[in-house]
C-alpha cells in the first residue's frame, strides 16, 4: 500500500478515502446480491439513526419506506442488468420518518461479468421536496387566482336566487291566508329553491376549501373521468364566458390511475384556462379532451389529449413554454408557472406532458399517466 504525509501524519490510502467517504455529505451504502449491508458511510448513521455496527446486521429492504418495496425489488434487477441507475425514492428511518432522496446507483461485476455488489450514493432531499410543494401551492393559489371572477359570478347566480326567494316567501307569508293549502305550496317552493341555490354555493365553497389545501396529498387509485368533472366545474364560468364549445370523451370508470387528485386536477385546471386563453381571438373556438390507450418507456399509459383551436404555439417556442415564469400573458394575467408545475406534477407521477402546436393552428397537449388495472 502506497503512503502519503498530510499535514506530518502518516496516512494509508484506504484510510483517506475511509475520512472522505464518512464526511461525504451524501449518504453512501454498498450491498451485496442478496441486499444485505456491506458498507455504510456515518453519514448514512446520522441520517437513519442506526449506529454504523447495526447498518452493517441489515438488509437495504428495512432502510427503505413499506411503499417503495415494489420499486426497489424492481430498480434492483435493473440496475444488476444496466450497470446504473438514478432515481428517487423513500428512505425509513430508526424513528419512521420518511426521507426522500435522489439515488445514483451503479453494479460492481466480477471477469466473468457475474454481479458483485451495488454501490448507491443517497442525497437527502427533503428541502427539495419542501420547496417543490410550496411551489406547486403557489401554482394553485395563482389558478384559483385566476378563476376568481368566474367563481364570483357562480357565487352571484344562487345568491340571486336566494335573496329573490326569501322576499317573495316572505310576500306570501304577509298575505292573507285564506287559502292556506296553496300558501304552504308556494312557501315549500320557494324553501326548495333556496335550499337548492344555497347548495350549490356549498358545493363550490367545499371544492375551492380542498383544492386550495396546502397539506401533503396521498396517492391513491382514482379516476381521471372525476378528476376532469373536478376541473370543469371550477372552471365551467370561464368555458362559458369566452364561448367555448367543449366535447369531452372521457367515459367514468376506465381511466384508473395511482395520483393525488388535488394535483392532477391543477394540471387540467392548467390546461383547460391556457386553452381558453388562447381562443380569445379565435374565429372558431373548440376545447376537445379526449382519452386514449398508449404505451410509453413500455409502460401501458392512458394519453389525456387537450386540442384548442386557438392562436397556437411557434414551434421554437415548444421547450420554452415549459420553462418556470415564461408567459406571453399581459401583467396580471399569466404568471409562467402554470405549465412547469404541471410538468413537475406528472413527472411526480412518471408520466410526461407534451405538446404538438403550430402557430395559428391550435395546440394539443398530451398527458400521459401510467395506467392501473380497474
Ligand atoms: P401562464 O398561463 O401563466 O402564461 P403557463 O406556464 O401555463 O403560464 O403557460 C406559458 C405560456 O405557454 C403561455 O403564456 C402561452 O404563451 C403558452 N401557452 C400555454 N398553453 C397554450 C395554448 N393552449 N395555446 C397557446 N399558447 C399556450
Amino acid at each position: 500500500m502506497s503512503r502519503m504525509r498530510i499535514q506530518d501524519i502518516e496516512i494509508r490510502d484506504a484510510d483517506i478515502f475511509e475520512i472522505l467517504l464518512d464526511n461525504f455529505p451524501d449518504m453512501i451504502h454498498s450491498i451485496d446480491q442478496e441486499g444485505n449491508i456491506v458498507y455504510t458511510n456515518r453519514t448514512a448513521s446520522i441520517l437513519l439513526g442506526y449506529s454504523g455496527e447495526e447498518l452493517l446486521q441489515m438488509n437495504v429492504r428495512e432502510i427503505y419506506a413499506d411503499e417503495v418495496l415494489k420499486a426497489l425489488e424492481e430498480g434492483f434487477s435493473d440496475l444488476k442488468e444496466k450497470g446504473d441507475k438514478r432515481v428517487e425514492s423513500l428512505l425509513k428511518a430508526k424513528d419512521g420518518t420518511e426521507i426522500p432522496v435522489e439515488i445514483r446507483s451503479f453494479s460492481i461485476y466480477d471477469d466473468e461479468g457475474n454481479f458483485l455488489r451495488t454501490f448507491s450514493i443517497l442525497r437527502d432531499i427533503r428541502e427539495v421536496k419542501e420547496l417543490q410543494n410550496s411551489l406547486v401551492h403557489a401554482g394553485r393559489l395563482a389558478a384559483i387566482g385566476e378563476l376568481s371572477s368566474g367563481v364570483a359570478h357562480d357565487i352571484n347566480n344562487p345568491l340571486t336566487v336566494i335573496l329573490l326567494s326569501n322576499e317573495m316567501m316572505l310576500k306570501e307569508l304577509e298575505r292573507d291566508h285564506s287559502d292556506p293549502i296553496s300558501m304552504i305550496e308556494k312557501v315549500t317552493g320557494h324553501a326548495t329553491d333556496i335550499q337548492r341555490a344555497s347548495k350549490s354555493i356549498q358545493k363550490l365553497a367545499d371544492h375551492l376549501r380542498t383544492f386550495s389545501r396546502g397539506m401533503a396529498e396521498k396517492y391513491e387509485n382514482l379516476d381521471l373521468f372525476d378528476v376532469l368533472a373536478d376541473a370543469l366545474f371550477i372552471t365551467s364560468n370561464k368555458i362559458n364566458r369566452s364561448g367555448i364549445t367543449f366535447d369531452n370523451s372521457l367515459k367514468k370508470g376506465d381511466l384508473i390511475v395511482n395520483g393525488m387528485s388535488n394535483q392532477l386536477e391543477q394540471v387540467f385546471i392548467n390546461m383547460i384556462g391556457n386553452a381558453c386563453d388562447a381562443m380569445t381571438d379565435s374565429e372558431k373556438r373548440n376545447l376537445s379532451i379526449k382519452a386514449s390507450s398508449t404505451e410509453w418507456d413500455n409502460v401501458p399509459c392512458w394519453r389525456i389529449e387537450f386540442s384548442d383551436t386557438g392562436k397556437g404555439i411557434p414551434e421554437d417556442l415548444h421547450e420554452d413554454v415549459f420553462h418556470s415564469f415564461f408567459t406571453t400573458k399581459e401583467k396580471g394575467k399569466g404568471t409562467g408557472l402554470g405549465l412547469s408545475i404541471s410538468r413537475g406534477i406528472i413527472r411526480d407521477h412518471k408520466g410526461e406532458i407534451y405538446l404538438e402546436s403550430k402557430e395559428g393552428k391550435g395546440s394539443s397537449f398530451f398527458i400521459l399517466l401510467p395506467k392501473v388495472e380497474s
